[in-house]
C-alpha cells in the first residue's frame, strides 16, 4: 500500500507538469494559426497580402467594371505580389499609419492571360502595356495605390485613378498646394521603402528590386 502511495505522489507532479506543457504547446499553436502565415522560403513567391496584414483597404478596379475598360478583367478581386513587394507595402503602410492614413490599393501583379485580356480591348500602348513586353505588375512588382484617412476617405490627389492626361503626371503643377503635398506625402513614404514612382501616373509605383523579376501567369484561386 505504502509503495501505490509513492508512486501517486511521485506521479502527480510529473501529471501536472504534462498538463502545463501540452497547454502551452496548444494554446501557441491556436495563436499561431491566427497571426501571420509561415514566411515564404524564397521573396519572389507570390502571396496575398491580406494574409501578411489586415491594415490596407482595397477597391481592386479592374475585378469590377469600374475602370477605363469598362470591364470586369479579374475573376475576383485579390492583391497578389510577389513577397519581398509585400513586405515593402506593409512597411510604407505602417509609415503612413504613423500619420493617420492607410493604403488604399487599385491594383496589384496581374497575370500575363489578364494583360492579354486587357490589351484586347485596348490596344494602345497608350493606355495598356503590350503583352508581348509585359508591364512591371505582371512581374508581381507594381502597385497601384492612394492613401484613405481612417474613416476611409480617400485625400485628393487631383484626379482619379488611371485619368489619361497630363494633370495626373508628377510633374504638373497645376494644382493646389493640398493636392501637391498629398502627392508627395505619398512618393516621399513610398520611396523610402524602395519604390519608383511612375511620372505620368501619380498612383503607380514599381518595387525597385522587382524590376527584372519575370513576368508570370500564376493565377490564384477564387473561392
Ligand atoms: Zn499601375
Amino acid at each position: 500500500m505504502k509503495i501505490y502511495f509513492d508512486m501517486i505522489s511521485y506521479l502527480k507532479p510529473l501529471f501536472i507538469l504534462i498538463c502545463f506543457v501540452s497547454f502551452v504547446n496548444c494554446s501557441s499553436q491556436t495563436l499561431n494559426s491566427r497571426v501571420l502565415p509561415a514566411e515564404p522560403i524564397n521573396d519572389t513567391v507570390f502571396v496575398n497580402l491580406k494574409d501578411y496584414s489586415q491594415d490596407f483597404v482595397y477597391d481592386m478596379k479592374y475585378a469590377s467594371d469600374d475602370n477605363f475598360l469598362k470591364s470586369k478583367v479579374y475573376d475576383c478581386a485579390e492583391c497578389y505580389l510577389r513577397y519581398k513587394t509585400v513586405k515593402a507595402l506593409i512597411l510604407a503602410n505602417k509609415r503612413f499609419m504613423k500619420k493617420g492614413f492607410k493604403i488604399k490599393l487599385f491594383d496589384c501583379y496581374r497575370p500575363l492571360d489578364i494583360q492579354k485580356r486587357m490589351w484586347a480591348i485596348v490596344s494602345n500602348p497608350q493606355y495598356v502595356a503590350n503583352p508581348a513586353k509585359g508591364s512591371i505588375h505582371n512581374r508581381g512588382g507594381a502597385v497601384d495605390l492612394t492613401l484613405v484617412n481612417f474613416d476611409g476617405k480617400e485625400l485628393d490627389m487631383g484626379t482619379s485613378f488611371d485619368f489619361f492626361g497630363k494633370e495626373a503626371g508628377h510633374n504638373f503643377a497645376g494644382f493646389s498646394n493640398e493636392i501637391l503635398n498629398n502627392r508627395n506625402l505619398l512618393k516621399k513614404n513610398m520611396i523610402k521603402e524602395h519604390f519608383n514612382s511612375f511620372d505620368s501616373e501619380w498612383w503607380h509605383y514599381n518595387l525597385k528590386a522587382g524590376l527584372n523579376d519575370k513576368v508570370s501567369n500564376f493565377k490564384w484561386e477564387c473561392e
